[in-house]
C-alpha cells in the first residue's frame, strides 16, 4: 500500500465527516430557530392582550364617568336659566313633621311629591316607581269608578290620600257652599268606604289661589277649618298639567331646579296622576333620583301634621 495515498484517504474522509457534521448542526438550528422565536412571539401576544383588555376596560370606564358627569350638569344648568315658575306661597307654620324623619338641623328639606287627578291608568306605574324607590307620596285624588284597587293600594302601599273633590268640575265644586260641602262629604266617604280611612287632607282642585270659584274661598277654607280638614297647595309645580304637554326632561328640570329655589325647609311638589300625563310617569324616576342625590333632601308623605303650604290663608 501508499501510504501517502492512503493519507490522503484518511484526511478526504475526516473532511467528509467535519463537513457532515456543520450540515446536520446547521440543519438542526435552522429547525429549532423558528420554534424558539414562534414560541416567544407567542407568549409576548399573549402579555400585550391581556395590557390591551386592561386599557380597553380603563378607556370603557373613562367614557362612562364623563357621560355621566355631562347628563348631571346638562340639565339643571339649561332650565336653571330660565329659572323656575315664581309662586305666590304663603307657608304656615305648623308642628314640627314626622319624628324621626330628620334631625333639628335646618340644612333638611322636606320634599313631598303629591299627585292630582287621579286614580288613572298610571296609578299603577307611579305605585311601581314609588315601590321600587321606596319613596312614600301623597295622592289627592278624584271620585272615579272602576279604580277601587287603585285607591286601595295607595293606602296599603303607606301613601297618603288625600281628597282633590269629587267631580273636578269647577262650576259644581265652587258654585256655592252647600256644593262644595256635599262634593266633599262624596269624595271623603268614597275613600272611606274603600280604605276605611277618614281622610282630613285636601286640595282645592285650582288651588287655594284658583281664579274659578264662584264663591269666596275664604268660605271653603273655613269649613275645611270647621272639618278639621288640612288644605295643601305647593310651592313647586312640574308643569305637567299645562295646555301644552311638556317633556318628561322639562318635567324633572323644573321640579329639581324649584326644588332647589325653595327658600325653606317645605317643598311640596304638584304632579299628576291622570290620562295623557304619561310623561310625569317617565319623569318620576329621574325626579327620584336626583332629588335623592341632593344631600339636604329626605322624600316623606304629607301627613296632618305637615307644615302647610298655602297659597291662600284669608
Ligand atoms: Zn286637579
Amino acid at each position: 500500500m501508499d501510504p501517502v495515498k492512503d493519507n490522503r484517504t484518511t484526511e478526504h474522509k475526516k473532511r467528509i465527516r467535519r463537513l457532515r457534521r456543520i450540515i446536520v448542526s446547521a440543519a438542526v438550528f435552522l429547525l429549532i430557530l423558528p420554534t424558539v422565536l414562534s414560541v416567544i412571539a407567542l407568549v409576548r401576544i399573549g402579555s400585550m392582550n391581556a395590557r390591551l383588555d386592561e386599557i380597553t376596560t380603563l378607556l370603557n370606564n373613562m367614557n362612562d364617568n364623563m357621560n355621566m358627569s355631562v347628563h348631571e350638569s346638562e340639565e339643571p344648568k339649561s332650565r336653571a336659566a330660565s329659572g323656575p315658575t315664581p309662586l305666590t306661597e304663603k307657608s304656615l307654620s305648623g308642628q314640627d313633621d314626622e319624628a324621626g324623619t330628620e334631625d333639628d338641623s335646618t340644612a333638611v328639606k322636606k320634599v313631598y311629591l303629591t299627585f292630582d287627578d287621579g286614580p288613572s291608568q298610571y296609578t299603577d306605574d307611579i305605585l311601581d316607581i314609588l315601590a321600587e324607590y321606596d319613596v312614600k307620596a301623597t295622592f289627592f285624588v278624584n271620585g272615579r269608578e272602576g279604580f277601587d284597587a287603585e285607591y286601595m293600594r295607595i293606602a296599603l302601599e303607606g301613601h297618603s290620600i288625600g281628597m282633590h273633590s269629587y267631580s273636578h268640575v269647577y262650576d259644581e265644586v265652587y258654585s256655592d257652599l252647600d256644593s262644595f260641602a256635599e262634593d266633599l262629604h262624596r269624595i271623603q266617604q268614597l275613600i272611606k268606604d274603600i280604605t276605611g280611612e277618614e281622610c282630613r287632607l285636601y286640595r282645592f282642585p285650582g288651588g287655594s289661589s284658583n281664579a274659578v270659584h264662584h264663591m269666596p274661598m275664604a268660605e271653603c277654607i273655613e269649613y275645611l277649618d270647621a272639618k278639621e280638614i288640612r288644605y295643601f297647595d305647593w310651592n313647586v309645580s312640574g308643569g305637567d298639567a299645562m295646555a301644552e304637554p311638556h317633556s318628561a326632561a322639562q318635567i324633572v328640570n323644573d321640579v329639581c331646579a324649584q326644588v332647589q329655589a325653595v327658600s325653606g325647609d317645605t317643598a311640596v311638589v304638584l304632579l299628576h296622576d291622570a290620562a295623557g300625563k304619561r310623561s310625569t310617569v317617565e319623569a318620576l324616576p329621574v325626579i327620584i333620583e336626583k332629588l335623592k342625590a341632593m344631600d339636604d333632601v329626605v322624600l316623606l308623605p304629607i301627613t296632618e301634621e305637615t307644615e302647610a303650604v298655602q297659597h291662600v290663608r284669608p
